[in-house]
């Protein structure tokens, strides 16, 4: 079965849920709330709202960095794959301890920015990112819930991020996640990125201790999925919890990509405009 044709059916199947298939369940990085009413009012089919883009080795290089998929294996040549991704971020502080960690253990992670964090103090730490083979996706511009804006907001606030990022690391981000992993047939028709979610393991909230963090993300780990983990500012208890949870993963494993490189290496085409929110990648 060719992959558009497994995405549009997943994209029937799935609808406006989340691809949630392992772990215990799903989660956001807040209280999530209901899609809008005009979740349910599409019926087009995400075949005919769908652009195909090939994912061909391509390379972005700047002064300071050079980001390349080349080193990306065919993908019957992966084993189990996993996404650590990253929410709330770029600071100065916490994404460059996130960022330590990942070096210490040589793997790489996803950043969900939020455009209103990226400044000239924060745009080297994107590259640093990049530079260490991390990508970069959006968390909206100012992580409201996006929801309950109108079109003419929803397609200001991604405009001005994206362009943002494409400012900072030379590149438009490919992968959007939600404020909240609130989301709406209105976000899906006006933003033209994949929707990620991922298993969380409550890491915003301060109260959840390293050992919760840890335990809760190694029982939701399963081939394919999207671990979803918070970079704000002085979360230092998820650079301990990374501290353990990457050596873990490795030994059952486990090796660690980019929301780029796990779609890739379960043979699933980039599409933008699939009306799913990913916590996994099928198989
Ligand atoms: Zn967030």
């Amino acid at each position: 079965m060719s992959n558009i044709k497994k995405l549009f059916i997943l994209a029937l199947v799935g609808g406006m849920f989340s691809l949630t298939a392992c772990g215990a369940g799903d989660s956001a990085d807040s209280t999530p709330t209901e899609s809008t009413a005009e979740s349910t009012a599409s019926t087009e089919s995400a075949a005919e709202t769908t652009t195909p883009v090939t994912t061909e080795a391509q390379e972005v290089t700047t002064t300071q960095f050079t980001y390349t998929t080349e080193q990306w294996k065919e993908p019957e040549e992966y084993g189990k794959v996993i996404a650590l991704t990253f929410d709330d971020g770029p600071n100065t502080t916490t994404t460059n301890e996130v960022l330590d960690v990942l070096k210490e253990f040589d793997v790489k992670g996803t950043f969900f920015v939020i455009g209103n964090n990226i400044n000239a103090d924060t745009v080297p730490v994107m590259q640093r990112a990049v530079s260490q083979g991390c990508e970069i996706g959006s968390h909206s511009m100012t992580h409201d819930y996006m929801n309950s804006m109108t079109e003419e907001e929803i397609t200001a606030d991604t405009e001005q991020v994206n362009q943002l990022i494409k400012d900072a690391i030379g590149t438009e981000p490919k992968f959007f996640r939600p404020p909240y992993i609130a989301t709406s047939g209105r976000m899906y028709r006006l933003i033209n990125m994949m929707f990620i979610a991922g298993f969380g393991c409550d890491d915003w909230d301060p109260a959840v201790d390293v050992e919760t963090r840890v335990n809760k993300t190694l029982e939701q780990s399963c081939d394919g999925a999207i671990i979803l983990l918070h970079d704000a500012q002085g979360n230092s208890q998820t650079v301990e919890a990374l501290r353990q949870i990457i050596p873990e993963l490795q030994k059952q494993g486990y090796e660690f990509v980019t929301v780029s490189e796990l779609f890739h290496a379960k043979g699933i085409q980039y599409v933008p405009g699939v009306k799913v929110t990913f916590s996994k990648v099928p198989q």
